[in-house]
């Protein structure tokens, strides 16, 4: 079946179509998705412009009730969307479930939110006159996402920007147009009207430069890597547009001489492999102060061990494949680059056959690496993690700073002083204590700083700050 672009309401076919391959059976595919050109882009944009009045002041019953709809569709339908989500992206069934409930938590999150639009009334300086402060849509939002969550990243980005009464021009990555499609199609079912979303698969060169350029976006929302990021932000600069980013991680796990050994193991491979070490919070770096190192070493190989790597759809696969070819050889690039570095290489890192082709590589621990490596200081993407031997906490700290990115930070410890001074001090945007650095919360502020993001955060009640912009009317009274 060819799915089309939504473009003002009227599914559209391209010139051309990608085929969406399943990364564990690349055999097995899951469908033709329609190519869009920078000329569908431009007809996307002004679908979305003209949508814009309307839906700008659309009551906000009339929202309530579309993205109640979608969430009660996509949460009805979590495991055939949850399965189509492992398929196309590699991540576990109960991964892929679990980010597909996710997605429709999100959706009914910001139904609720509709309800509770506010703003405030202040008294002025002035005797005799009153102050409103109320918060309207920014205008047409433009939504680009990354592959490596095809469904929670679109929907944590729509959803506010219709709750808040944007319009939108919508460009999933084209690894995995699956999940964004059928989002959008639970949407107009939903009853959204035409020209309010506007779907466009295609090419980050073309689609997504086509939304960069044009002066009819008002607001860009972005997640995917730092050099697409910089783009963004250049472009979004040129046009005074606003823009939020989020890219990449070096997310530092820091393990305590005090901590629980078995929920520093738990946490540290959770953070470094699972989901196929393909998020954006997955930790790559675990920092171990050397009275545990050698304990903490030997029972990561041993937990290792018993991680099972297959096809993504399989009971009882713990780990699925990798994307696909280009980031597998990223990720063995690095392997090598670790070696050379003169890290060692104490598990993993091969790649493994299975009964069908698809890009398997066992997850890879190095020890004896330093935080001035590339493996350390680079973001790899994959399941490929590094381990730091440290003094003591202070050393720790400092080590887990020294990176360019500043997402989410982790620590196992059972001291309360070391929890509360490494809450306080790590420079991220998130921190975890005794819980991986990956699996947040759908109604929580989710975003970081220094190189890994730009502009206000994401999800719950702090989305507003981005997909609004905030009025002060004074009336003589
Ligand atoms: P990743 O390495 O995670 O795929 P990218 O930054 O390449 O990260 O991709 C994230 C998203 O940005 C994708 O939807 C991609 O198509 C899009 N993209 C890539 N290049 C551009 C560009 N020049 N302009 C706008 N979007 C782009």
């Amino acid at each position: 079946m060819m799915h089309s672009n939504l473009i003002d309401g009227e599914w559209i076919d391209g010139d051309d179509v990608v085929r969406n391959i399943n990364p564990s059976d690349t055999n097995d595919v899951i469908g033709d998705y329609a190519r869009a050109s920078a000329e569908d882009a431009k007809a996307a944009i002004a679908a979305a412009k003209a949508a814009f009045p309307a839906w700008s002041r659309s009551g906000i019953l009339e929202r309530h009730a579309i993205l109640r709809k979608t969430a009660d569709e996509i949460l009805a339908r979590k495991d055939e969307l949850g399965r189509l989500l492992s398929r196309e992206e590699g991540k576990t069934l109960a991964e892929g479930i679990g980010e597909t409930v996710r997605a429709g938590q999100i959706f009914d999150f910001f139904a609720g939110e509709a309800l509770r639009l506010a703003g405030e009334v202040i008294p002025s300086v002035r005797p005799g006159i009153g102050v409103e402060i109320t918060r309207e849509p920014v205008g047409v939002v433009g939504i680009i996402t990354p592959w490596n969550f095809p469904i929670a990243i679109p929907a944590w980005k729509i959803a506010p920007a219709l709750c808040y009464g944007n319009t939108i021009v919508f460009k999933p990555a084209e690894l995995v147009p699956g999940c964004s499609w059928a989002i959008v199609d639970i949407l107009v079912r939903a009853g959204l009207p035409k020209g309010v979303l506007n779907l466009v698969m295609g090419k980050g060169s073309v689609v997504g430069q086509a939304m960069l350029d044009s002066p009819d976006i008002q607001a860009i929302t972005f997640t995917g890597s730092t050099g697409t990021g910089k783009r963004v932000a250049l472009a979004s600069v040129e046009h005074n547009r606003k823009y939020q980013l989020e890219m990449g991680g070096k997310n530092p796990f820091v393990v305590l001489d005090d901590a629980d050994l078995t929920v520093a193991v738990e946490a540290a491979v959770n953070s470094a492999f699972f989901s196929t070490g393909q998020r954006c919070t997955a930790s790559s770096r675990v920092i171990v102060t050397e009275g545990i190192h050698d304990r903490f070493v030997q029972a990561m190989g041993e937990r290792m061990k018993g991680l099972v790597i297959d096809d993504a759809l399989k009971a009882g696969t713990h780990i699925g494949p990798v994307v696909d070819q280009s980031q597998l050889k990223q990720d063995t690039d690095y392997i090598a680059i670790g070696k050379q570095e003169g890290a060692k290489l104490a598990f993993g890192g091969e790649l493994l056959k299975r009964d069908t082709p698809g890009f398997y590589l066992q997850p890879a621990l190095f020890t004896e690496a330093t935080n001035q490596m590339r493996i350390s200081q680079e973001e790899i993407f994959g399941p490929v993690a590094s381990v730091i031997r440290v003094k003591d906490y202070d050393e720790a700290l400092a080590v887990a700073n020294d990176t360019p990115f500043g997402l989410s930070s982790g620590i196992a410890t059972t001291s309360l002083k070391h929890a509360t001074h490494f809450k306080r001090n790590a420079e991220a945007g998130m921190v975890m204590v005794n819980l991986p650095t990956a699996g947040v919360d759908f109604h929580v502020p989710f975003g970081g700083r220094k190189g890994s993001s730009h502009g206000s955060r994401e999800q719950g009640r702090y989305a507003a700050e981005f997909y609004t912009t905030v009025k002060a009317a004074y009336t003589l009274t």
